[in-house]
């Protein structure tokens, strides 16, 4: 039996559980893949101390963190979660089953794959997933945006303006995006609107140096020579494993109040899984502080302590 059990082993679940030890909870971390969406980066350099560092070097000072500090950790996937009659969760791995009095959803995001040849080859070589962290390696560069919707548009509008030259390709034959957002693109004079539009091909030796686009209309291909590929159509928030105790947004990311409390009581909810509306490794971090606090007072509670630790 776990006093508490983290599902995803990325920032906040890493931080949930550090935070959860101090308080003398008994804790495991169920995660699919240490680091999380971090696996993905290249180097972080918005991370409080660390000018700058690679992306695994601080995945590895968070997991000997987190494993000096007494989590269990294991590397599995959390297939199904039941709650018994004395209202403890049943978390059910393909291998294992788990009892805990409580649960953090950490599940993070992952990025849609845009599923072309050369996407997975160059990932981290010219490929990326997010140009607030990778912009400023293309300074002076040409790169490319795939996708037409505000996240595309807002990446396309960032890079403008460390990037000698960006392309925004979009499949559709307008940009979905908020109209102030589109007139700020369509203003920026290095950046080319390709519509109708689809990559089939990304390009290159040891890095990426060009796509192949061709027009869904006229079936012309053009090849385009650049640096960057950045890959925006959509992040995924997988949480149907949780769907019957959790309210969920359009996105089907977990609604969650100021206390990462979801309408299951015991159950909450931190990092990019959630409805927070913005994605970043301090903010999914903060997130998952408040859940392990919340979730020590909840089982001081539910034992009856009449002295309930005040965390702030
Ligand atoms: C390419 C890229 C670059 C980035 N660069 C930066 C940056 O420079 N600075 C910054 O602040 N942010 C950056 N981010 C964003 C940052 O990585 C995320 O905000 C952060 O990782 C969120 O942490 P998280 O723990 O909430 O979720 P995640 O990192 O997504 O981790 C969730 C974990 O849960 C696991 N999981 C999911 N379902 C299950 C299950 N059923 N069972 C077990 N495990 C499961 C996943 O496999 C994953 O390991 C970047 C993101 C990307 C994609």
């Amino acid at each position: 039996m776990y006093d508490l059990i983290i599902i995803g082993s990325g920032p906040a679940g890493m931080t949930a559980g550090i935070y959860a030890v101090r308080r003398e909870m008994k804790t495991l971390i169920i995660g699919k893949e240490v680091g999380g969406q971090l696996v993905w980066a290249s180097e972080i350099e918005n991370y409080p101390g660390f000018e700058k560092i690679g992306s695994f070097e601080l995945i590895n000072k968070f997991k000997q963190q987190t494993l000096k500090s007494g989590v269990e950790m294991k590397d599995d996937e959390v297939k199904i979660i039941e709650k018994n009659e004395a209202g403890n969760f049943i978390l059910h791995t393909n291998r294992e089953t788990f009892e805990a009095k409580t649960v953090i959803i950490a599940m993070g995001l992952s990025p849609r794959r845009l599923a072309v040849k050369g996407e997975l080859e160059f990932n981290g070589k010219g490929v990326s997933y997010c140009a607030n962290c990778d912009g400023p390696f293309f300074k002076n560069k040409r790169v490319a945006v795939i996708g037409g919707g505000n996240s595309a548009l807002d990446a396309a509008e960032v890079l403008s303006k460390i990037a000698s030259q960006v392309y925004l390709i979009h499949r559709g034959s307008s940009l979905r995006a908020f109209d102030s957002l589109v007139a700020e693109v369509r203003s920026r004079e290095n950046i080319e609107v390709i519509l109708d539009s689809e990559v089939h091909n990304i390009e290159g030796n040891d890095k990426v140096e060009k796509i192949i686009v061709s027009n869904i209309n006229t079936k012309l291909d053009r090849e385009i020579v650049l640096d960057g590929v950045f890959i925006e159509v959509g992040r995924l928030a997988s949480t149907d494993l949780v769907a019957d105790f959790v309210e969920r947004n359009e996105k089907n990311q977990i609604i969650v109040n100021t206390k990462t409390e979801t309408k299951t009581p015991g159950l909450f909810a931190a990092g990019d899984v959630t409805d927070c509306e913005f994605k970043q490794i301090t903010i999914a971090m903060g997130q998952a502080t408040v859940a392990a606090l919340t979730a020590y007072q909840y089982l001081q509670l539910k034992s009856g302590e009449k002295n309930i630790a005040k965390n702030c």
